[in-house]
């Protein structure tokens, strides 16, 4: 489980992003943040893998304080994956994936074993490995992405917008594909949207925050579509 405990970001400027925030999210389900932009999703979650310090209050992962955490576990525990996938561009897509794990230790055969996998997985065919990101659609590319923080097996899962740059009907497919992986794998997954009805697909639990950086409600999907 994730805790926010009092958690207030206040940037230098004096732009207070997330104010006060309080809330659990669960082990093996998916909490989303939604809400009109500026009000503080992507601050909540680049604090939890410490790409961004709270100005106060705490985050935990398994009620083990994040900052107690070294580097190499952080990076071992959390998964992070984008709206623009942010592939190495002169890797292959193989080699995207797999770098990770050779990173962490894993031999570079077994390490794109692994990765060949995980492409499956996720949807992108085999012959598609050898290429470059460039040569990749926007949807491929994504999919690449989440195979790639997938890789190194992390049990929490950090997505913002990861979805919102490709077509609907491309959207729509890695949504389900999405929602059936996450369905095995069972990961602690924070995901960020401005799109209320991806919110509502995807999450177990909405949290629905409010421009300067309030938590407006914490609701289940079926509470936020009976309104
Ligand atoms: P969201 O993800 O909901 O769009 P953000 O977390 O990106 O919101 O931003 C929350 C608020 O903090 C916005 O008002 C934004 O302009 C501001 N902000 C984000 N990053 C910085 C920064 N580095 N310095 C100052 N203000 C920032
Ligand atoms: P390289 O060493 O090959 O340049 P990096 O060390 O920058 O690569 O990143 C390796 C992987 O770790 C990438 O998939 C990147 O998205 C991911 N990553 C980098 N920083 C973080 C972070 N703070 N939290 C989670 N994942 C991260």
């Amino acid at each position: 489980m994730i805790r926010f405990d009092h958690v207030t970001k206040r940037y230098p400027d004096g732009t207070v992003a997330v104010d006060g925030l309080t809330l659990e999210a669960p082990t093996g389900r998916i909490t989303v943040f939604v809400g009109p932009s500026g009000c503080g999703k992507t601050t909540s979650l680049r604090m939890v893998n410490r790409m961004i310090e709270p100005t106060s209050g705490t985050i935990t992962i398994d009620d083990r304080d994040v900052t107690s955490l070294p580097p190499h576990e952080l990076r071992r525990t959390i998964g992070y994956v984008i709206q623009h996938a942010g592939l190495f561009p002169h890797r292959t897509v193989i080699d995207n994936v797999a770098t990770v794990p050779f990173l962490l230790g894993t031999d570079k055969k077994q390490a794109r074993a692994r990765a060949a996998e995980l492409l499956e997985r996720v949807g992108l065919p085999a012959h598609f490995a050898r290429r470059y990101p460039a040569q990749l659609s926007g949807g491929q590319q994504q999919r690449v992405g989440v195979a790639r923080a997938l890789a190194a097996d992390p049990p929490v899962m950090l997505m913002d917008e990861p979805f919102s740059a490709v077509d609907p009907v491309v959207r729509e497919q890695l949504q389900d594909q999405f929602l059936q992986l996450q369905e095995e794998l069972g990961k602690t997954i924070v995901f960020v949207t401005h799109d209320i009805d991806e919110a509502i697909k995807l999450g177990d639990q909405i949290a629905v925050m409010a421009v300067g950086g309030h938590l407006a409600q914490l609701s289940s999907p079926a509470d936020l579509l009976a309104r």
